[in-house]
């Protein structure tokens, strides 16, 4: 099992447009975050995990070609913007037939409703001259399977408003969290890896600070967790030095080798 880090940057990404501080500007490319997303390859099969507005240069950076599903965690626009662009995976007929199908792409009840009302024309049955992405939305409910891969859905308080996390054998992903119900809590033991949000240093309503992400991590026990979702605060280095070494920041491009099982 493999899982690359697309990008790791909160809903504006870093750099920030306008901004010359010392992250924006800085060399590292580790510094430079796009919207958070990742791509899980097990078993064969292929899963994107969440379509932003940087979806289409993350997949193309990585030689992503084929897909055979999309898990969204919830709604918003860093996390679903980039979903038109999901149009080659649905068009070319050597993928399609790959899959036999629209893609699926699955998500709790509000981001499917989300996603088929901003992107109502994909799901117009009239005919179109324009190409359109062919997609086949599925609400989650408990845990599924796409191919041979096992999939546990988990809730996620983004604040006041509980959006999905998803557990994959010995790996969680979490992003967007500001705390987790105890039952999610109790459904995370065991991970070999667990990739959770850490947006900044001081207090946000939607979303775990450093503290508040670390804390979970010390309870869950996971063997090695990487924050995601950041904001420009962070100097990828100057930030991993302080951390223990279980406990890193992840950058884009970042793959992480687990056991399949
Ligand atoms: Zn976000
Ligand atoms: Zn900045
Ligand atoms: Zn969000």
């Amino acid at each position: 099992m493999r899982l690359t880090l697309l990008g790791t940057g909160t809903s504006m990404g870093v750099p920030v447009i306008g901004c010359d501080c010392t992250v924006c500007t800085s060399p590292d490319p580790r510094n430079r975050r796009t919207r958070t997303a990742a791509l899980l390859e097990a078993r064969g099969t292929t899963i994107l995990i969440d379509a932003g507005p940087d979806m289409r240069m993350q997949v193309l950076r990585h030689h992503v070609t084929y897909l055979d599903a999309v898990l969204l965690t919830h709604g918003h626009a860093d996390h679903v913007g980039g979903i038109d662009d999901l149009r080659p995976f649905t068009m070319h007929s050597r993928i399609a037939a790959r899959r036999r199908g629209p893609l699926p792409i699955y998500g709790d009840a509000a981001t499917i409703a989300r996603v088929r009302h901003q992107f109502d024309y994909a799901f117009d049955p009239a005919p179109s001259l324009s190409t359109r992405p062919s997609l086949a939305t599925h609400v989650l409910n408990g845990p599924f399977r796409v191919n041979d891969l096992d999939i546990i859905p988990f809730t996620v308080n983004h604040g006041p408003n509980p959006i999905t996390g998803y557990r994959f054998g010995r790996c969680g992903y979490i992003t967007d969290g500001k705390t987790l119900p105890p039952a999610t809590m109790q459904q995370l033991h065991g991970l070999d890896l667990l990739i959770i949000n850490a947006l900044r240093f001081t207090d946000h309503p939607l979303h775990f600070t450093v503290d508040e992400a670390v804390a979970v991590v010390e309870e869950l026990q996971p063997r090695q967790a990487l924050f995601v979702h950041m904001t420009h605060d962070f100097d990828h280095a100057t930030v991993n030095a302080q951390l223990p070494p279980h406990i890193q920041l992840g950058y884009d491009g970042q793959v992480v080798e687990l056991a399949d099982d």
